[in-house]
């Protein structure tokens, strides 16, 4: 028998799901199984109710004969629910299986009043956001939450996050979980928990860049991140650390969050130049306030947004000569054209031009709803990747 006569149902689901196989014929081709073989596994898809006729009709097939019927994976099955929390306010939605917003909340949420009262603030608004898209919890397949704090993704606990008092080691899954999966007697449904700056850059690199084996993208709000894609997964180091950019000291007397002195959020986040505006007398608490100060060309918030820009361009230098991705992307409040200019000038400055030759710089294209993509994507990977999906038919007894 080779490798390819070996294909799971979950690798059919796979190839219908990604585009690459459509109709039974294909996934024959595809495959090296026989029309019987093919026949039985899709039926074990149909049966769980995750695969449909497309309705566009019958296509010719690869292997001539008969017009074939077309297939695609049911993307209204089930609902995930994605969180996003930032550090004083969050977000939440009802996504599609296959990444659409179905219905999105966002309101003020602070991230330093603990676990139990934002989980549980939380877990209120997926309760109206369910109600509002018209879905039942019995719907929900899995919740992904983005956190502004390193995250180990094994056991989906954040770890010893420089702004997230209360939260070191709490049980984040438990408490979700406990709140959706139960209802459904089939046990408690996944959470997972990664980083923010990891999901939007998941999801920017899924939605607009999918093609790209190396993506690096850098949040500049209240705080900075980094999150890095990796021929299409996350990649996090041993401990969840990677990225975490915004604690490397670049040398200043300034105050960090983190209780440090020095670190490049300390100087050059949005929450660094609010300071910096507050001081010339401007009202300004937040990396939010900051945005919106640049949104109207205030000549004071744009030249230090621009030298912030250039201070994190000189380490994303050393980020860019390091791992020579071929997109950078900046996103989060401080993401416009004064921070930009100032990350470039630095960057081609003081990289090796072999890391910078083949590279763009971008702006997101999400915007805010990054993280809530990146959230939903991990959670549909995660639930339909081939051996899991042969794991829950199994359980489902299809
Ligand atoms: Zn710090």
């Amino acid at each position: 028998m080779t490798e390819r006569s070996q294909a799971r149902a979950g690798d059919l689901l796979e190839l219908v799901r990604s585009g690459r196989a459509t109709t039974r014929g294909a996934l024959q081709q595809a495959t090296g199984l026989s029309r019987a073989t093919v026949g039985q596994r899709l039926d074990r898809l149909f049966r769980a109710g995750w695969l449909r006729e497309g309705a566009g009709g019958p296509v010719d097939s690869p292997l001539g004969g008969r017009p074939s019927i077309t297939l695609e994976f049911d993307d209204e099955h089930a609902v995930v629910l994605a969180g996003d929390l930032d550090t004083r306010h969050a977000r939440a939605a009802v996504l599609s299986l296959t990444g659409e917003i179905v219905a999105e909340h966002t309101g003020p949420l602070a991230v330093e009043d603990g676990p139990e009262a934002v989980l549980g603030e939380l877990g209120g608004w997926f309760a109206q956001l369910l109600e509002k898209a018209g879905r039942p919890a019995e719907a929900v397949c899995g919740i992904g939450l983005a956190v502004p704090g390193p995250v180990d993704s094994e056991s989906g606990r954040v770890v010893q996050p420089p702004i997230m008092p209360g939260w070191d080691g709490y049980d984040i899954r438990a408490r979700l979980a406990g709140a959706f999966g139960d209802r459904t007697g089939a046990g408690p449904v996944p959470v997972l928990v990664d980083n923010d700056a990891n999901l939007m850059a998941y999801g920017e690199q899924r939605a607009g860049y999918p093609d790209s084996s190396a993506f690096v993208l850098v949040k500049v709000s209240t705080g900075i991140g980094a999150g890095v894609v990796v021929d299409g997964s996350i990649y996090r180091g041993i401990d969840g650390g990677a990225g975490d950019i915004g604690h490397i000291r670049v040398g200043s007397d300034a105050l960090c969050r983190c209780g440090s002195h020095g670190c490049l959020a300390a100087v050059a986040s949005g929450g660094a130049v609010a300071r910096r505006l507050r001081e010339a007398g401007l009202p300004a608490a937040s990396g939010a306030d900051v945005r919106d100060l640049l949104a109207a060309g205030h000549p004071e918030a744009l030249g230090l947004a621009r030298e912030a820009g250039r201070q994190v361009g000189d380490v994303l230098a050393t980020v860019v000569t390091l791992l020579n991705p071929g997109v950078l992307m900046i996103a989060g409040d401080l993401a416009g054209t004064a921070f930009l200019t100032g990350v470039r000038e630095l960057l081609y400055q003081r990289a090796l031009p072999r890391s910078t030759a083949h590279l763009e710089v971008v702006t997101s294209r999400l915007g805010e709803r990054a993280g809530l993509v990146g959230a939903g994507a991990l959670v549909v990977e995660y639930l339909y990747a081939p051996q899991r999906v042969e794991e829950r038919l199994r359980a489902m007894g299809v």
